[in-house]
């Protein structure tokens, strides 16, 4: 059987150049890239302003869908869903769509699995499979927008895998999403994560790019984040507050700074003291996100109260502080969760 070419995780000007491959003019590209990424369409012969003829061929030569929802998951408790899609190769990889009032967000894996293996993440403990590609990200929020029929008006890449890992693929997925003929979100309401790959930090920095910018610091000292987030060994804490404020100084944008707090691991009045001194010299976000139990890892959530020391202490900073409480814990679905469900 012929293999087919992949359309969907194409840019409109990779489109062009397939369109102009088989004789067909370039501004066919600009139809389909439409059908295909505003209006989550994968069969062509759905596309009514193509000719029949066209349908055809590329039905014959291409293939824009490579990702099928293999379960759906929803809360009791809030109105998550979590979707775990099948890989063409047989992996599995999970999304979860998120809803707040007019605000709909989706997660995104950039992953199967992550080679970074911070030990309060399920993700972590399959260890990297592989990344994946910019169509297979694309594709986890077409197919969540069909299925849902919500019009999704954010995105965080904060599923499976680390983004800067997978750093053109995940830029590249990120300006689909952001273009007119695509989702159209705007680069403020797209938020890609980081646990600090720094190298990275800088290319993102000189080659400008608008989307925001997230960093996990779960710990402030090197011993907290060696245990908490390995690839500190290699880059850290005092050079990744370095790049982070070169990011600053260049783009003009604050990063937000995630702070998983663990129970009697980093949730001490001295953390909070410590997190407020160095975050305090530069403009930037925190978000406080008590830890989500797991019942594959050995962590403890904060209690309420340690939890309203610790803010309390951080609210005389000179930067916002929010509490960002994940959605979908019922259905493991909520930060540090995701797995893949048939991966391990
Ligand atoms: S928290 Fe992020 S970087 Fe760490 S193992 Fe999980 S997916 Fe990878």
């Amino acid at each position: 059987m012929q293999n087919k070419e992949i359309l969907s995780g194409k840019t409109l000007t990779e489109l062009e150049t397939t369109m102009q491959s088989i004789g067909e003019k370039s501004f066919r590209a600009r139809q389909i890239y439409k059908w295909i990424n505003k209006k989550s369409v994968h069969d062509f012969q759905k596309m009514t302003d193509l000719s029949k003829d066209l349908r055809n061929k590329l039905t014959d030569s291409f293939k824009i869908k490579t990702l099928e929802i293999q379960e759906k998951e929803h809360s009791e408790i809030d109105d998550s869903v979590k979707y775990l899609f099948k890989l063409e190769d047989g992996n599995f990889i999970e999304s979860v769509l998120m809803q707040d009032s007019d605000r709909h967000t989706i997660c995104l894996s950039t992953m199967i699995g992550c080679p970074i293996g911070c030990p309060y993440c399920a993700t972590g403990l399959i260890g990297l499979k592989r990344n994946l590609t910019a169509g297979e990200i694309v594709e986890q929020l077409l197919w969540v927008a069909k299925d849902s029929e919500i019009d999704l008006t954010n995105i965080v890449f904060m599923g499976m895998g680390e983004p800067f890992l997978n750093y053109e693929n995940s830029i590249k997925a990120a300006q689909i999403f952001n273009t007119e003929l695509g989702p159209e979100i705007s680069t403020r309401k797209i938020v890609i994560s980081t646990c600090g790959i720094i190298p990275k930090l800088y290319d993102y920095t000189d080659q400008g790019y608008k989307f925001k910018l997230a960093i996990s610091l779960n710990g402030t000292t090197n011993k907290q984040r060696d245990e908490m987030v390995p690839i500190n060994k290699k880059y850290p804490l005092e050079e990744l507050i370095k790049a982070a404020k070169y990011y600053t100084n260049n783009s003009r944008n604050r990063i937000t700074f995630e702070y998983i707090l663990i129970k009697d691991f980093n949730d001490s009045l001295e953390d909070a003291r410590r997190l407020r001194q160095l975050l305090s010299d530069f403009p930037c976000k925190l978000n406080i996100i008590p830890y989500n139990e797991n019942e594959q890892i050995n962590f403890q959530a904060p209690s309420e109260q340690k939890l309203d020391q610790f803010v309390n202490e951080l609210y005389k900073s000179p930067f916002a502080v929010t509490v960002r409480r994940s959605k979908g814990q019922d259905i493991s679905a909520a930060c540090g969760q995701l797995y893949g469900k048939n991966n391990i």
